[in-house]
């Protein structure tokens, strides 16, 4: 088993600097795999309503028998913005799961036509204030939304969930994110096995360590100080992605990484991408 480090986030929680993503894993074979990924030292888990997997995950933490271990992230989606609409989207997440508490809940989307954010976030605060959630953050969030959402509220979230890999790695943001005491964490960390893992500049730095490619990128997101979430459904795998503490990148390691930049992959800008 891996033990995999934390950090504390602004509202003094310990994070881990690694979590399993989730997505697609459903059903019988989805809780085997996020069971696997628990045995073997994950305690941070990714999920959302948009997943129609809150059940699984719910299941594979109350199987696991170290619930208070864990932190169980889920999103609020699109269609559930707005004050009461995300106390009773809560609600429903927690009896999908069957567990008491959301330890890490995130505005899915900002969804800037729809306008309802700011509310969607004072709602978050008043779920933090009871006790039904531990942590409250964001997911594609700008800099000029966090902003907004801090001056108009007073609270920071505690994360801001974004895409994040080497072909795309968010160097201004993150910097925001730093000044803010906003913890960064990577959304499609290995660029969904896209031929990134491909790239010679990985095979060098992972020839030098004495460790895989998918290792190299994953170790990078963390050297950044972002949180990556890489989704595997393979015991083997998840143990290889979680294994990256023993190594350290050199500074030209991770800046040649981080020079493989070449934007969003999926066309998914927050100012224009909505999801409901
Ligand atoms: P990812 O983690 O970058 O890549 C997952 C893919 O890589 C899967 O096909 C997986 O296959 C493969 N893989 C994993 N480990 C590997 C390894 N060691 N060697 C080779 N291939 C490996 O992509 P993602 O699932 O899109 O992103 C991760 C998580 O981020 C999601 O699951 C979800 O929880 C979250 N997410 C959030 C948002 C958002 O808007 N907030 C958007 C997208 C994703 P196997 O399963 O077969 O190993």
């Amino acid at each position: 088993m891996v033990t995999i480090p934390t950090v504390t986030l602004n509202d003094g929680t310990d994070f881990p600097e690694l979590g399993l993503g989730t997505y697609n894993l459903r059903g019988a074979e989805g809780v085997d795999a996020i069971t696997a990924a628990i045995t073997g030292g994950y305690r941070l888990l990714d999920s959302a309503v948009n997943y129609t997997n809150e059940a699984e995950v719910g299941e594979a933490v109350r199987r696991s028998g170290i619930r208070d271990e864990l932190i169980v992230t889920t999103k609020l989606p699109g269609r559930h913005h707005g004050y009461d609409e995300t106390i009773a989207s809560a609600a429903g997440s927690l009896e999908r799961m069957g567990l008491e508490r959301i330890d890490l809940y995130l505005i899915h989307w900002p969804n800037p036509s729809v306008d309802k954010y700011v509310d969607t976030w004072r709602a978050m605060i008043e779920l933090r204030e009871r006790g039904t959630v531990r942590s409250i953050g964001v997911s594609n969030f700008t800099e000029a939304m966090l902003t907004r959402l801090i001056d108009e509220t007073g609270i920071t979230p505690a994360v801001n969930q974004v895409e994040l890999h080497p072909y795309f790695p968010q160097a201004a943001l993150r910097e925001f994110h730093s000044a803010r005491g906003i913890r960064t964490e990577s959304w499609s960390p290995l660029a969904r096995r896209s031929e990134l893992l491909t790239e010679p500049v990985l095979a060098e730095a992972a020839a030098a360590h004495g460790v895989t490619p998918t290792q190299v990128v994953l170790r990078w997101h963390t050297q950044l100080g972002s949180t990556p979430i890489p989704k595997s459904a393979d015991p083997d795998r998840q143990r290889e992605n979680a294994d990256v503490f023993g190594f350290t990148l050199t500074d030209a390691e991770v800046a040649a990484i981080s020079a493989l930049e070449r934007g969003r992959l999926w066309g998914a800008d927050p100012e224009t991408h909505e999801e409901m």
